[in-house]
């Protein structure tokens, strides 16, 4: 690995001087530490523009801020279709006018006549460096490292850029494997939404530059970031070698909550750790190749995982398989939610779920001894349901299960010796403890509850394990009719503190969680 400094840079899209000098303000303010002029984009271009620029950046923002100028071909992505002989001219000139870097296709510089001038503009500057980039937009390359070689080996003073497009997240380790070995400065990671570890660990593996875009509508390449997620909740100018990993293994991931609200404690605590959003798709032979992909690389120094659906059953079992320890109800449950990933890459698997819906109950009701024989009826028969009812069996409450498809219901009853019934039959239940564990009244279909108000009463504590909306029509309804509530926030923040104490060995900021929780929820 070429440990050097590695730069947050964001392309500037514009199509005139004008927007490309607002784009910039921006870009800075928003945390960018480079910025690549994609020349391409600007209209009616020539050198005398591209000269004018450089100069607005330097003095406004000082020598350190350094500049990427590119003119892509459109075969590689670029914009308007300027002619080779005009795309070097703008090279050279960016050069001359102090430009940092220059960023020209590789396969078009390995052509004779379009090497002299870049060549004899790079020896009159006194800083500049050439970048010589290729792009894969539909696929991985065949052989990363050789064509890495390939590229030092025809221009040796270059910086190879070699980007390909990742179609599933273990398609990343190409490009962090070839930052890892790499012995000369480079730019690589992967395009796409299966890229994203890809382009957040670059900066980790001290690749030049990682790229991050103004705003999501200004994105110039699949994947990008805006950098203001990568400073907010990735806390980019923090990462470098010595970062620790966690994330959060889930197919979809990009609603998780737990990436920022991670991330934002463990800046808080002033910890070099990182926690990413792991997108892994397909069932456990694919988590399998994930996880060993992960494992086998220490140099990356991945920690801790937190999985959710579909994978907390494909936990457990990699974990028994991999002869780790799986914690006694998490087993019992048949769902990991938490791994710690400890010295010799020994792996602990823990269920967070239910301990943080325990404690979220018990602080209602006052005291565990409160639950013993205490009357619950758990609303629906899927994963949190399973964790809850385990936990509520486990603390001697006397459950019942209601599910709208009976048949599930029945035999999550079984395993835990528990009643059960169908949810048609809700009506007219005496239950102390009333707890909704399927999705409905979730935002969007805010305006749903999966029981009749005539269900509540008081006394009796009503808990929705839904956050989003954070007051469902479920507590509408309960606090309506007397009942004390929960909300599902309390009970996310309780599992997502659990998980930072095993992550850490650290008390988690809890206002703090909270706090980005909601601040997530109002986006
Ligand atoms: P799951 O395994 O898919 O189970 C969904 C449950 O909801 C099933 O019992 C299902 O009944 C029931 N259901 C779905 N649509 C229904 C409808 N229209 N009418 C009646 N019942 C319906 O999901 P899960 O992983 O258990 O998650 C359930 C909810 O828990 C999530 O939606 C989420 O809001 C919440 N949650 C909260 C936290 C937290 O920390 N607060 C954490 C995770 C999840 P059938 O069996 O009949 O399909």
């Amino acid at each position: 690995m070429f440990v050097a400094m590695s730069y947050l840079a964001v392309s500037i899209s514009a199509r005139t001087a004008e927007e490309a000098i607002d784009q910039i303000s921006v870009a800075v303010a928003n945390g960018a530490k480079m910025v690549e002029l994609r020349t391409d984009f600007i209209e009616d271009l020539t050198s005398e523009k591209v000269g004018k620029l450089i100069a607005h950046i330097k003095g406004q923002y000082g020598k350190p801020f350094p500049i990427i100028v590119t003119c892509r071909d459109v075969s590689q992505g670029g914009a308007i279709n300027y002619p080779v002989k005009m795309r070097i001219d703008i090279l050279a000139g960016a050069l001359r006018a102090g430009a940092d870097f220059v960023d020209f296709e590789y396969n078009n510089f390995t052509v004779a006549d379009n090497q002299e001038r870049i060549k004899v503009a790079l020896s009159d500057s006194v800083r500049g460096r050439l970048i010589l980039s290729h792009h894969d937009f539909k696929n991985k390359f065949e052989n990363i490292a050789s064509l890495y070689r390939k590229i030092l080996m025809f221009y040796p003073p270059a910086i190879p850029k070699i980007i390909y497009t990742a179609d599933d997240i273990n398609d990343c380790f190409d490009a962090l494997d070839l930052l890892y070995n790499a012995s000369e400065q480079c730019i690589v990671f992967a395009m796409g939404q299966a890229g994203l570890i890809s382009r957040i660990l670059a900066k980790k593996l001290g690749s030049v530059a990682t790229f991050a875009s103004l705003s999501d509508s200004q994105a110039t390449a699949q994947g990008q970031i805006t950098v203001e997620e990568f400073q907010n909740i990735y806390r980019s100018d923090t990462i470098d070698d010595k970062t620790q990993l966690y994330g959060i293994i889930a197919d979809p991931v990009g609603h998780s909550m737990s990436p920022a609200v991670h991330n934002a404690c463990f800046g808080d605590a002033g910890l070099n750790k990182l926690y990413l959003p792991l997108l892994v798709e397909g069932d456990y032979d694919d988590f399998e190749i994930f996880m060993n992909n992960v494992l086998r690389r220490s140099w990356l120094g991945f920690k801790g995982f937190s999985v959710t659906v579909p994978h907390k059953e494909n936990a457990l079992k990699y974990i028994k398989a991999k002869g780790g320890v799986v914690e006694a109800l998490a087993e019992k449950i048949g769902a990991v939610n938490t791994i710690v990933v400890g010295p010799g890459n020994k792996l602990f698997g823990y269920n967070t779920d239910y301990a943080g819906a325990i404690e979220a109950i018990v602080n209602k009701v006052g005291g565990r001894d409160k639950l013993m024989n205490i009357d619950a009826a758990v609303i629906g028969a899927g994963g949190v349901s399973r964790a809850i009812v385990a936990g509520l069996v486990d603390a001697g409450a006397k459950v019942k299960i209601y599910n709208r498809t009976t048949r599930k219901a029945k035999k999550l009853a079984k395993q835990f010796g528990c009643e059960y019934a169908s949810l048609s039959k809700v009506g007219g239940i005496k239950a102390e403890l009333l707890i909704n564990c399927t999705s409905v009244g979730m935002s969007p279909k805010a305006d749903h509850s999966p029981v009749p108000i005539d269900v509540f009463r008081q006394p009796m504590v009503a808990f929705d394990t839904v956050y989003n909306p954070l007051e469902t029509l479920f507590l509408t309804h309960a606090k309506a009719c007397g009942a004390e509530t929960i909300d599902g926030l309390e009970m996310f923040v309780n599992q997502a503190m659990m998980q930072f104490e095993l992550f850490t060995s650290k008390k988690g900021n809890r206002q703090l969680m909270r706090d980005t929780v909601l601040a997530q929820l109002g986006k």
